[in-house]
């Protein structure tokens, strides 16, 4: 995985970040912009992202995803405060097939109620227990030979 320049100019969120397109702006710091997603799901649909252009969760720095994540809490919180949601989802979509449709990585906080209209389908199969172990050795084993390179 590559080493990526702070900005992509063809990057519709890193434009946003540099004041070349409006957002609805929450809050600012350093290192993340949080603003209102133009098609929310829900009312309080909210989007968190790095100040750096990092495509996905794959490419992402620790130190980057540290930084982010520190935010999510404080963020979640008044967000959903704000439209009285006791719950959220907290979504980061990585790649084309994870329905990932702007190549910055942002993270995705959406307010829940009980009586919204938001729908997600998820259909749990069965963990058998061979495959499990054969699963847990394959990811040790990449996790071992992981770059360390990534959190430069
Ligand atoms: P994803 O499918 O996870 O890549 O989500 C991209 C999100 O970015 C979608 O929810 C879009 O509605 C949102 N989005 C795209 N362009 C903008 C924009 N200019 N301002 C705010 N949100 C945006
Ligand atoms: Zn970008």
């Amino acid at each position: 995985m590559s080493e990526q320049s702070p900005h992509d100019g063809g990057c519709i969120f890193c434009r946003i970040i540099a004041g070349e397109i409006p957002c609805q702006k929450i809050i600012e710091n350093q290192n993340i912009l949080c603003f209102l997603d133009i098609g929310p799901v829900v009312v309080g649909h909210s989007l968190v992202i790095p100040k750096r252009h990092i495509r996905n969760i794959f490419d992402m720095p620790s130190e980057v995803a540290a930084a982010v994540a520190y935010e999510l809490p404080a963020l979640a919180r008044a967000i959903c405060a704000a439209v009285e949601a006791p719950a959220c989802h907290i979504l980061l979509n990585s790649g084309i097939e994870a329905m990932q449709s702007v190549h910055h990585a942002h993270y995705h906080i959406i307010p829940r109620k009980s009586d919204d209209s938001f729908f997600v389908p998820w259909r749990p199969g069965k963990l058998e227990t061979q495959e499990a172990h054969n699963l847990i050795s394959k990811i040790q084993k990449n996790y071992e030979n992981m770059d360390e390179g990534l959190s430069a």
